[in-house]
């Protein structure tokens, strides 16, 4: 069952057409991964997603609902940013409660919530720290902990570990193939690191200047290349 649908999406920033007609669908509980160069469009895709930029035509559903013209908060996905943006005066505690209290939770919900993310991230000893006395790969938890406490129906990742050094990149990665195991969540992944792209995905989606060029699992990718702009994206030497 289709869990996030996009019909034929399209964007245009004036003159400029950036996105040109994209379809893509995620089942539930599905990681999908959206690679290519830079500027072919993967963070106006996600974006738009998530409400934050207005779709130019094309329609969007998700769990079975149109959200096209829905407003941000009533979608209830969740995105994970390159930089963590996490607020610089407030305990990493406060920074995951945050969102919870703008919704107005009560206090031992905020409580349960930022509890269990922080055991599912291994950060609860770090809960009244401030950010600053966080190393990266830590602010980086934090920033994916704020995002589970809303308990998302989709979670969205744009290149969230591009700012951290190798080991630790491939570090979080482990990581966060390990929280969707845990949590089972639809989650949507835009990188233009391969092997980010082939560890992590059920499914490619590869992006060339605001089109889709082939979407596939890994293996399908790598074994069989639409062409030769996937093959040197993904695909095994020919
Ligand atoms: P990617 O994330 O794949 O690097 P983006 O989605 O950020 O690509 O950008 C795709 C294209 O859209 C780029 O050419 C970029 O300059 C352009 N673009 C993105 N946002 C805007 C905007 N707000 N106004 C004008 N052009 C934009
Ligand atoms: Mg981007």
């Amino acid at each position: 069952m289709t869990f996030l649908q996009l019909d034929n999406i399209k964007k245009t920033f004036g003159e400029l057409s950036v996105i040109k007609g994209v379809n893509i669908s995620a089942s539930k509980g599905e990681f999908v991964v959206f690679v290519g160069p830079s500027g072919c469009g993967k963070s106006t895709l996600l974006r738009m997603i998530a409400g934050l930029e207005d779709v130019s035509s094309g329609t969007l559903s998700i769990d079975g609902k149109e959200v096209t013209y829905e407003e941000p908060a009533k979608r209830e996905v969740s995105m994970v940013f390159q930089s963590y943006a996490l607020y610089p005066h407030m305990s990493v505690f406060e920074n995951m409660a945050f969102g919870l209290r703008m919704a107005k939770l009560p206090e031992d919900e905020i409580k349960r919530r930022v509890g269990e993310a922080a055991r599912i991230l291994q950060i609860e000893p770090l809960l009244e720290r401030k950010p600053r006395a966080l190393s990266g790969g830590q602010r980086q938890r934090v920033a994916i902990g704020r995002s589970i406490v809303r308990n998302p129906k989709i979670f969205l990742f744009d290149e969230p570990l591009s700012n951290l050094d190798a080991e630790l990149r491939s570090q979080m990665r482990v990581e966060i193939a390990k929280l969707h195991r845990n949590l089972g969540a639809t989650m949507v992944y835009v990188t233009h690191d391969q092997v980010e792209a082939m560890t992590l995905a059920d499914r490619i989606v590869v992006l060339r200047a605001g089109l889709v060029e082939q979407i596939g699992s890994p293996t399908e990718l790598y074994d069989h290349p639409a062409n030769t702009f996937v093959a040197g994206f993904i695909g095994s030497p020919k």
